[in-house]
């Protein structure tokens, strides 16, 4: 169909049109700007609003160069020149674009078996297996971990993926307030209770489900408190590190690392590589015994065509330059770019009043808007200013706590930060969301 020259579709006009359609411009102009090149430092995105902007000629829209906070590139490795993406287009010319088939198949490289002992080594666990999709990695596991003879208690906040998953398995699920470690045991004691005696429970397996650093909040798990209650309780604890891996920790290895954890104490861990590795897909990582049941069990790893091998080159070789076996001291020095960054950006919001949510050391930093009318108005605000941001609001959070999710990426510098702090300075003003003088001093 040919769309009007305004871009919306013919049956959205007329009669409905007014608040409904001022509304779906501005909801557009934040949420699906297309963008055109690699989104690493700076991302190169369509102005939705221009007047000539059109849907159907994609093109006629402004293409403007944006300081970018939008993108999870926490490690910079979405623009490498000269390394990781090098790298890729070799492995493309000598493998081609797909693997052409299932990993039961022919679908499983040299390559692939490699890049899975690496992504084992690097997280402290026997064994790993990797899937195309992070999202269909949680999707498609809990299948073959839990059925309906167990039970699956699970973080209030944990992502759709993994709610997802823990209900396509069947299992009886059970769900705990957000980081609330005390309602966490009562639901461990009472549920264990039901049972005739210690040794007869009433469940076949029981599995705590949470994640490593929280992307809406910018909030860590409470792991010493989950080992703790894992050593008690004996249940078996998954951790998912979409947002940890690579960018929390020393060593970048996630949240064990971060908090001097050993990984034998939590029994899954679970990561994608679209955000630390500027690559896609996920991973599980366990004991043999696990991924050897995974790798025959999963129907996805059966059936379904298994990950591009450029993709699998980007991530072997960003794991390689972070463990320091490629490019001298690069991995140690992008690690202490996103550390200083999340720190310096995050203080300097604190020190200009606004409320930030979660722990320092977090490369995504929730910026709270409250009031959903200012979503549009702060993306839009900082777009004109040379800033991609993304807005998040209901139902991803509630109605009342609209924020704002910078993305931090060790590609930006500190000036980068520095302008950035002066136009939320004054966007903040304008829009009234400093709710104090700032915190004073500096840590
Ligand atoms: N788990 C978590 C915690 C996530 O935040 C996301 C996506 N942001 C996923 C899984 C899905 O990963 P992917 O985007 O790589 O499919």
């Amino acid at each position: 169909a040919v769309l009007p020259k305004n871009g919306y579709p013919p049956w959205y006009s007329a009669f409905e049109s007014f608040y409904p359609r001022r509304l779906k411009k501005r909801l557009d102009d934040c949420f699906s700007r297309p963008i055109c090149g690699v989104p690493g430092r700076f991302v190169r995105c369509f102005d939705r609003i221009s007047p000539d902007y059109n849907e159907s000629f994609l093109y006629s829209g402004e293409l403007k160069s944006l300081l970018n906070l939008s993108s999870y590139n926490y490690l910079g490795f979405a623009q490498s020149v000269g390394c990781c993406t090098d790298a890729s287009i070799k492995s493309l010319e000598k493998y081609g674009t797909s693997s052409y088939g299932p990993r039961t198949q022919i679908g499983t490289s040299d390559l692939q078996i490699e890049t899975e002992k690496l992504v084992a080594k690097f997280v402290g666990k026997d064994d790993s297996l990797m899937f195309a999709m992070g999202y269909g990695t949680n999707a498609n596991l809990f299948t073959s971990l839990v059925n309906s003879k167990c039970l699956v208690i699970s973080d209030a906040l944990n992502h759709s993926s993994i709610r997802f998953g823990i209900r396509l398995s069947g299992a009886a699920v059970k769900v705990f307030p957000h980081n609330d470690m005390k309602a966490l045991e009562k639901i461990l004691r009472e549920s264990i209770s039901q049972g005739q005696s210690k040794t007869h429970r009433p469940w076949k397996k029981i599995l705590v489900c949470v994640e490593g650093l929280y992307s809406m909040e910018g909030d860590l798990c409470d792991l010493p408190a989950l080992v703790a209650l894992r050593d008690k309780y004996k249940f078996y604890l998954f951790m998912d590190e979409a947002h940890s891996i690579g960018a929390m920790g020393k060593s970048g290895k996630g949240i064990c690392d971060y908090f001097g954890i050993s990984p034998s104490k939590v029994d899954m861990l679970m990561g994608t590589f679209t955000k630390s590795f500027g690559a896609a897909g996920g991973y599980v990582a366990a004991n043999q015994d696990i991924i050897d049941r995974l790798r025959l069990d999963i129907s996805t790893n059966v059936y379904g065509e298994s990950m591009p091998p450029a993709v699998v080159t980007q991530i072997n070789t960003s794991l390689r330059v972070l463990i320091g076996e490629l490019n001298g001291d690069e991995g140690k020095e992008r690690l202490q770019r996103i550390a200083f960054n999340s720190r310096y950006l995050r203080l300097g919001l604190k020190r200009l009043g606004f409320i930030v949510y979660g722990v320092d050391d977090s490369p995504v930093i929730p910026l709270l808007l409250y009031a959903p009318p200012k979503m549009p108005a702060f993306s839009r605000m900082m777009y004109e200013r040379g800033v991609a941001v993304v807005v998040v609001g209901y139902p991803a959070t509630e109605l009342i706590s609209s924020r704002v999710r910078l993305c931090v990426s060790a590609s930006l510098t500190k000036e980068d930060i520095d302008k950035i702090l002066t136009i939320c300075d004054e966007i903040g003003d304008k829009l009234y969301l400093k709710f104090s003088s700032g915190i004073s001093g500096g840590e």
